[in-house]
């Protein structure tokens, strides 16, 4: 069976939930073999081994998390030279798609971001991506060289298969063209305690109808243990951080639940959530454009309806 590589995600060794999916689905199209750069590979063994990776590759070298991405690359073409698996799949995100691009040049590869579904099919990795806001869904395939994904997160549900992975040290040499771009400072984002909106199963987000007050989003999130996120206009007004923007020039999502409270509907904001697996919205205007696409819609005040709702939840 040929070798699938994915790409950890993880902080200090603590693996984010989007490699259980990589890892999921890395096992429809051969055997998952990790690649774990940086500290911290101990710790992040039984989740990797949780989830079907039959090795795990560490990369220790220091140069590979002293300088931006540009090292990961090289070093990710330097395994994958050794390897020759038969797809790599990293998660789809602003460092991810980096590093995907890079390997792809220097793998003269083909490279498809942004997958929100990945199957074994005609031979090799057929992805599904959602483009033009939403509208169209396209299946599409590589044809040159070794077929790099980026997969968006909650793109599979993460099954777990338990595996022992043997831990492989592997050397690389960086180049110093790919050395210029020193990472100065790095500081984890103040935690909020709530899940991280990319990855939440539930997200609540609110928008202008807010009127700039967040604190009904925030206690229902919290009594339902989901995300927070805000649409653009709620940002621009300065009311909540554009971290937690959902939309077109703002994060996508794709949980199982999405809340729109206060939101009209745009499409820039539709493309960063319509395919959540189920939409809620509250709004005051019966005609807002957000009722077309939910599956629940409540029309009301959302400073009336979700503490209330908040109220429920508690109480069960
Ligand atoms: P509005 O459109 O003003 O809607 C507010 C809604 O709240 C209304 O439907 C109103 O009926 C309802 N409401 C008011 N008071 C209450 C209340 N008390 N209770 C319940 N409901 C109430 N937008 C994004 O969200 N994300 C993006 O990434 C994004 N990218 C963009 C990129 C470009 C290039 C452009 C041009 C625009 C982008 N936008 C984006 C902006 C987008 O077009 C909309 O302007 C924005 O989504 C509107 O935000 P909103 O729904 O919160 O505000």
């Amino acid at each position: 069976m040929s070798n699938v590589l994915v790409l950890v995600d993880h902080t200090a060794g603590t693996v984010r939930k989007t490699t259980a999916e990589l890892l999921t689905i890395a096992r429809r199209l051969g055997e998952p073999v990790a690649v774990f750069v940086g500290e911290g590979v101990a710790d992040a063994l039984p989740a990797l081994g949780q989830y079907g990776a039959t090795k795990v590759i560490a990369l220790s070298n220091p140069e590979l998390t002293q300088f931006l991405v540009a090292p990961k690359a090289e070093a990710l073409a330097q395994v994958a030279a050794k390897i020759e698996p038969s797809a790599i799949l990293i998660s789809s995100n602003a460092e991810g798609k980096e590093i995907a691009a890079r390997l792809a040049v220097k793998l003269d590869s083909g490279l498809i971001t942004d997958a929100v579904d990945v199957v074994a099919a005609d031979g090799g990795a057929v992805t599904t991506q959602s483009v033009f806001a939403g509208n169209f869904t396209v299946q599409a395939k590589v044809t040159h060289g070794t077929p790099i994904i980026t997969v968006k997160p909650n793109a599979a549900t993460p099954e777990a298969a338990e595996t022992s992975p043997e831990v492989e040290e592997f050397d690389v040499t960086i180049s110093d063209a790919a050395k210029t771009a020193r990472i100065v400072e790095s500081k984890p984002r103040e935690a909020t305690g709530r899940p991280e909106l990319t990855e939440a199963a539930i997200i609540v987000s609110g928008g202008r109808g807010t009127g700039g007050d967040f604190g009904p989003i925030e206690a229902f999130a919290d009594s339902l243990g989901a995300a927070v996120g805000a649409s653009r206009a709620a940002v621009d007004s300065g009311w909540y951080p554009h971290a937690y923007q959902v939309g077109q020039t703002g994060k996508t999502v794709s949980p199982q639940l999405y809340v729109a409270a206060g939101i009209s509907g745009a499409i820039q904001h539709r493309a960063g959530m319509q395919t959540s697996k189920t939409i809620v919205a509250v709004n005051k205007d019966p005609e807002a454009p957000i009722f077309e696409l939910v599956d629940f819609g409540v029309v009301g005040d959302l400073h009336k309806v979700l503490p209330t709702a908040t109220e429920e939840v508690t109480k069960r």
